[in-house]
């Protein structure tokens, strides 16, 4: 049958303080038209401590410039954009994700692979998100802890599968590096890093309340649940200072 041809919409290069971001108006139909066409890609959700990060990580910033899409997932980023005049609305991967594997699940687009996530997590979203949508099969869910033994049966699972989408929650700056590393075994598979989604599609974690998430405040909600984090997420007023600089140097 032949496939429906769907112009993606361009996208709009844009930096935040140096750090690669693409605007669009519908990242998930840019997004679902490459994978209904069948070109690979990687897809960055860049948030505040991801472009701290990137600013310190020359090898990450790097890997960010390779991606095809970067998106702007972190309400820091989208208010860097309102201080630069740019309207945007926040996209945060785990829907734009989500949204993906109910339109795959719908429209019966291909296979999917989760990797990521301690023992059973994955599987336990999977089941989970199969349930939701009906049609939803995932092919193949793989830990996020590989060993010497696990390594390479996972690494051909992928080149024998070669599925239309790639899911890899590692956390960050690992699941960026193991994409970019690894997306040539499957040069035409779409490729997201989607952090701690399988804990949140497990049950295992809970994203912030919507009023929280409205008003900016999720990192808030983190703090809260996950208190060791405060030395990492001390990059968010970094981020703040930093923009507020960039704002006043331009
Ligand atoms: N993780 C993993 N393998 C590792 C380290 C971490 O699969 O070697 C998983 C971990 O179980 C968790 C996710 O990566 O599910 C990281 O989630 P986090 O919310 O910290 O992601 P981030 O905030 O970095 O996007």
């Amino acid at each position: 049958m032949a496939q429906e041809q769907i112009q993606p919409q361009a996208l709009e290069p844009f930096q935040v303080l140096g750090v690669p971001l693409h605007l669009t108006r519908n990242y998930f139909d840019w997004l679902l038209a490459r994978l209904k066409q069948r070109q690979g890609c990687h897809v960055v959700t860049l948030n505040a401590e991801m472009t701290m990060q990137a600013e310190r990580n020359p090898d990450l910033a790097t890997v960010i410039h390779q991606a095809e899409l970067v998106i702007p997932d972190g309400a820091g980023v989208v208010l860097y954009l309102r201080l630069h005049g740019r309207r945007i609305k926040r996209c945060p991967g785990i829907e734009l994700a989500e949204s993906l594997l109910q339109a795959i699940a719908q429209q019966n687009l291909g296979k999917i692979v989760f990797f990521g996530g301690a023992p059973g997590v994955a599987e336990q979203a999977a089941a989970k998100l199969e349930a939701k949508y009906p049609g939803l099969a995932i092919a193949h869910v793989q830990n996020g802890y590989l060993t010497p033994e696990t390594t390479p049966v996972f690494l051909q699972t992928l080149k024998e599968l070669q599925p239309e989408l790639v899911l890899v929650g590692l956390g960050v700056p690992r699941q960026e590096f193991w994409i970019a590393q690894h997306r040539h075994l499957c040069p035409n598979t779409v490729w997201i890093g989607v952090g701690g989604s399988f804990d949140v599609w497990a049950g295992t974690k809970q994203r912030a309340p919507g009023w929280l998430r409205n008003n900016n405040l999720e990192w808030v909600y983190r703090l809260y649940k996950e208190p060791w984090r405060w030395k990492r997420m001390l990059d968010l007023p970094r981020f703040a200072w930093r923009s507020l600089l960039y704002r006043l140097g331009h």
